[in-house]
C-alpha cells in the first residue's frame, strides 16, 4: 500500500511507468508529481478497458484533499484508472468497474471540520462515518436523517456518492436535499467546491446535486456540508398487518397516505422480513410506520392507525435492524413507479420473485420504491426476472450478476451525461465502467 502524506507527496514511487491500462502491481511512475493540468497533455484519450482485480490491485491511501489531487494527477500522467474506495463495504454495487488498476482509498480522510448546532449544519471529511456524525449531533438533540441500508460504519462521502438513503428519505430529505456543499477533486486533479456551509445559497450551476449520486465518476468527494434536523420529541413505531389482496392493500396504503398522519417513515415489508423484525407473528406482510410529534399528536396518530387494521407496537430499534437485515453480498434491485401504483407493483414483484429462495422485499410507501434482495447464490434467478420487471416498471440495479447489467439502461449513457462526464473526467480515470455505456 502506498501512502500519500499530509503534505500531499506520494511516497515510494519508483520503477518504470506502467503501460496504459495494464493491470500492474508495480509502482506507477518514477517521475516526480506534476502539478500541470491534464489538459496540457498532448492528446487526451480515455484509459482503455481491462479487468479490475481487487485482490491484486495496488492501493493509494490519501490523508487529505491535496493528496487526493496529487494521486489523480499522477494517475492521469501514467494513464492508469482508479477505483475509489472509502469503507469498502459496497464496492460490488453498481456496474462493474472494469479497467481500474489502482485503488484510491479515501477512508482516512476523516473527522468533523465544523459543526454549528445553531445553524443545523455540519461539515465533515468524506471518510467520516455516519455513526461518528450521529455521536456528535445526538447531544445537541439533532441528527443527520440518512438511514441507508448497510452499516453505521458507512462513510458520509460514499453515502452521498451513491445517493444512498433509507425509509427516512421520503419525508426528511434525500441525500441531494441534505447536502448543502461538497468539495471534490475532479479527473484532472483540480479541487472543486460547490454549494456552501450555510442553508441558504446563491443560485448557479448546482455542482452539489450533480456530484451526489454520480458514484465518484465526476470527482472524488473529499468533504461535505450537510443539513441536520432536530430529533423528534416523541416517536412511536407501529406495524399494521397488510392484506394479501392487491385491492385491499391499495386501500390501506391510500388510507395511510391520505389520513391525518405525519409519519417520517412508512415501509411495506414482505412476510419474511415482517416476521424477522417482529412486525407480524405469522405469514402476513406488514406496513411499519414511524410516527413523530409531541405527545398529544403521537397519541392521536396512533389511535388513527389502530382504527385501520390490526396493529402492534414495535421498539424504534426496528429501523436500525431493517438497515442490517439483508445478507452480506446480496444481489438487489429497486423497482419503482408512482406511489399510487405501489400495491400493483408489490403484487407483481412478489409474483415474479416468490420462488427465489431467500428473496426479501420491502418498499418505501411515500416514494413508491420497492427493493428486492436475494442471497448472493441466487443472483442468476434475479437476472431471469429482470426483463419482465423492466418492461413494466422503472428498475435500478444495485448489486447484480455481471450478465444482468445489459438488461438495464446505464444511468450515464445519454448524451448530456456523457458530456458532463467528459467535462469532469475526460480520461475516465475515476471508477470507469460504473456509469458508462461503452465499458
Ligand atoms: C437502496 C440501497 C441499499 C443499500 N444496501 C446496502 C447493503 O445492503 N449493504 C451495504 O453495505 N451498503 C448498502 N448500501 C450502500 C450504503 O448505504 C453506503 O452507500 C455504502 O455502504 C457506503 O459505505 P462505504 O464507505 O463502505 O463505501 P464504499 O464501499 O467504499 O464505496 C461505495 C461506492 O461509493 C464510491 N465512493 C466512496 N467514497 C467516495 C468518495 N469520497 N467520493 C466519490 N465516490 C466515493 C465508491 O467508489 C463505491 O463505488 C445501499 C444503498 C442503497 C441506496
Amino acid at each position: 500500500m502506498k501512502e500519500v502524506s499530509p503534505s500531499g507527496a506520494i511516497h515510494g514511487l519508483g520503477g518504470a511507468p506502467a503501460p496504459v491500462g495494464a493491470v500492474s502491481s508495480a509502482p506507477l511512475a518514477s517521475a516526480p508529481l506534476s502539478s500541470a493540468p491534464l489538459s496540457a497533455s498532448p492528446a487526451p484519450t480515455a484509459v482503455p478497458a481491462g479487468p479490475f482485480d481487487k485482490a491484486a490491485t495496488p492501493v493509494w491511501l490519501a490523508h487529505n484533499t491535496g493528496a487526493v489531487a496529487d494521486a489523480i494527477r499522477e494517475a492521469g500522467s501514467a494513464r492508469v484508472a482508479l477505483r475509489v474506495r472509502a469503507g469498502g463495504g459496497w464496492l460490488d454495487a453498481g456496474r462493474p468497474v472494469t479497467n481500474a488498476t489502482h485503488v484510491l482509498d479515501v477512508g482516512a480522510l476523516r473527522g468533523i471540520v465544523e459543526y454549528t448546532p445553531g445553524d443545523l449544519t455540519l461539515t465533515a471529511r468524506a471518510g467520516t462515518t455516519l455513526a461518528e456524525i450521529d455521536d456528535a449531533t445526538r447531544p445537541h438533540g439533532q441528527w443527520l436523517p440518512l438511514d441507508p441500508h448497510g452499516a453505521p460504519a458507512d462513510t458520509l462521502g460514499a453515502t452521498l456518492a451513491t445517493a444512498s438513503c433509507g425509509p427516512l428519505g421520503a419525508s426528511l430529505g434525500l441525500p441531494r436535499d441534505l447536502a448543502l456543499g461538497v468539495e471534490f477533486v475532479d479527473g484532472r486533479g483540480t479541487v472543486v467546491r460547490g454549494g456552501g456551509r450555510v442553508v441558504k445559497n446563491v443560485a448557479g450551476f448546482d455542482l452539489v446535486r450533480l456530484t451526489v449520486g454520480a458514484w465518484g465518476t465526476l470527482g472524488v468527494i473529499t468533504e461535505a456540508t450537510v443539513r441536520l434536523r432536530a430529533r423528534p420529541d416523541h416517536c412511536a413505531t407501529l406495524a399494521v398487518e397488510a392484506p394479501g389482496d392487491q385491492h385491499a392493500l391499495a386501500r390501506l396504503l391510500r388510507a395511510l397516505r391520505e389520513g391525518p398522519l405525519t409519519p417520517i417513515a412508512t415501509e411495506l415489508l414482505d412476510a419474511t422480513l415482517s416476521a424477522a423484525l417482529g412486525a407480524t407473528a405469522g405469514d402476513a406482510d406488514a406496513v411499519v410506520i414511524r410516527l413523530v410529534g409531541n405527545a398529544t399528536s403521537v397519541a392521536a396518530q396512533r389511535r388513527h392507525v389502530m382504527s385501520l387494521a390490526r396493529t402492534v407496537e414495535l421498539p424504534d430499534t426496528v429501523w436500525d435492524a431493517l438497515r442490517r437485515v439483508l445478507p452480506a453480498g446480496a444481489a438487489s434491485v429497486r423497482v419503482s413507479h408512482r406511489p399510487e401504483r405501489l400495491a400493483v407493483l408489490w403484487h407483481d414483484l412478489a409474483t415474479r420473485t416468490r420462488d427465489i429462495p431467500g428473496c426479501l422485499r420491502h418498499a418505501t410507501v411515500e416514494r413508491g420504491v420497492a427493493r428486492c434482495a436475494v442471497p448472493a447464490g441466487h443472483a442468476e434467478a434475479l437476472t431471469e426476472v429482470l426483463p419482465a420487471l423492466v418492461s413494466s416498471w422503472r428498475v435500478v440495479g444495485e448489486v447484480l450478476a455481471p450478465s444482468a447489467w445489459s438488461v438495464l439502461q446505464p444511468a450515464g449513457s445519454d448524451r448530456l451525461s456523457r458530456g458532463v462526464r467528459a467535462a469532469f473526467d475526460e480520461l475516465h480515470l475515476l471508477n470507469p465502467g460504473l456509469m458508462d455505456a461503452t465499458t
